[in-house]
């Protein structure tokens, strides 16, 4: 595969300018005007940010991107599908809160935010993984696939499962429903926590497996050998009293997420914006933030997933490092700086393996806009 253009604007901002003006010349000299909007529901991937974390992005780039695509006729809406972990956006009532709580409103977006997979993480559709290898199939949020347009909008960061997280993160993991995220996440199955458990056998009325029985005690109990894994549980108690005890990094968790980026965009136009600003050493879904550890560099644009992700990998490993930080306390000389962070992970899988299934490729011409 050839390489792909990714745009970059920077930073930097004259008197009179708006780094949201900056964004939204970007997005056009990108050719997001290529993409036929008129009447079409536009599905953006966004991050509302758990609460409590401060280095997600600002709603105010939401609006620019939904402004823009509703003046070329579409139908923008903000989604993100609940999260498989105890949170505030673990079902969609929270979730909907935590955004609000974080600015993410209609009225400073000027669209409407909708939770993918509904309010307990249940409502999704199964769809095909072309060249799948580790996944034939993928669990993704109804509200996503329904869209006739999907448009990421991500803030790009470090990850301490997947190294780093970027567009192949925000789609893979992000529309994959609890029950998609279980897959991914998944090398075994869930747990009761029997100290949480109150016995009122919800769980058990959404395992279609009849893994799920009750004890003299009247806690819920797990078969592992009926049990495939599915997730579906998890979202089901409203106690949080079934967790997901083998959450992990590896290679295997990268790769079905880019299988799973793949899922999502197969056969429908896409288009990519990651801002690299903020950069902090861990998710957003943490309820907390690091200091970012190196400057803010700017926003790429691009229409392939995977070559967007490596120009902001390649930039972030070439900006210096700032002093006091996480990254700065890392005694890895050798390393590039996310590999400094979390040595356990390895970043280059997620882009290996999106190339092997052809979901984009990591090489690029970088065109810079002013
Ligand atoms: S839904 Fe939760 S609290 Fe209710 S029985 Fe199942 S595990 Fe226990
Ligand atoms: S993960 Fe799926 S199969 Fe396993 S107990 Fe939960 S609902 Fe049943």
């Amino acid at each position: 595969m050839s390489g792909a253009k990714v745009f970059f604007t920077s930073m930097r901002c004259k008197v009179g300018d708006s780094l949201l003006n900056k964004m939204d010349r970007l997005i056009l000299k990108a050719g997001i005007d290529q993409i036929d909007f008129d009447k079409k529901y536009a599905a953006i991937k966004i991050h509302f940010g758990e609460p409590g974390n401060l280095s997600f992005l600002r709603p105010n780039f939401s609006k620019t991107l939904a402004d823009r695509i509703k003046a070329l006729g579409g139908k923008p809406f903000l989604t993100d599908c609940n999260t498989l972990y105890v949170g505030r956006r673990n079902n969609a009532l929270v979730h909907l809160d935590a955004a609000f709580e974080n600015g993410y409103s209609p009225l400073s977006t000027g669209c409407q935010n909708i939770i993918a997979d509904g309010l307990k993480g249940t409502d999704d559709i199964e769809v095909p993984v072309s060249g799948g290898v580790y996944c034939k199939t993928a669990r993704i949020g109804r509200a996503v696939m329904d869209a006739d347009i999907v448009i990421s909008l991500t803030h790009f960061k470090g990850h301490e499962g997947t190294g780093f997280g970027g567009v192949i993160k925000n789609i893979g993991m992000g529309c994959g429903s609890r029950a998609g995220k279980m897959i991914m996440h998944n090398n075994g199955k869930p747990e009761v926590k029997p100290s949480v458990c109150v016995g009122c056998r919800v769980c058990a009325r959404f395992c279609n497996y009849g893994a799920i029985s009750f004890g003299d005690d009247k806690k819920a109990y797990i078969d592992h050998d009926r049990c495939v894994g599915c997730g579906r549980c998890i979202g089901s108690c409203n106690y949080h009293a079934i967790h997901n005890p083998n959450e992990g990094s590896g290679d295997e968790l990268c790769c079905k997420m880019a299988e799973y980026t793949k899922a999502v965009l197969d056969g429908r136009p896409h288009f990519h914006i990651s801002v690299v600003n903020q950069v902090s050493p861990c998710c957003d879904c943490h309820n907390e933030n690091d200091a970012a550890v190196i400057p803010d560099i700017g926003i790429f644009a691009g229409f392939d997933p995977v070559a967007v992700d490596k120009a902001c990998i390649d930039a972030v490993n070439q900006a210096p490092v700032i002093t006091g930080t996480v990254l700065s306390e890392q005694n890895h000389p050798e390393a590039d700086h996310f590999t400094a962070i979390h040595p356990v992970t390895d970043w280059r899988v997620q882009i290996s393996h999106a190339e092997k299934i052809g979901l984009g490729t990591g090489s690029y011409e970088l065109v810079t806009v002013d």
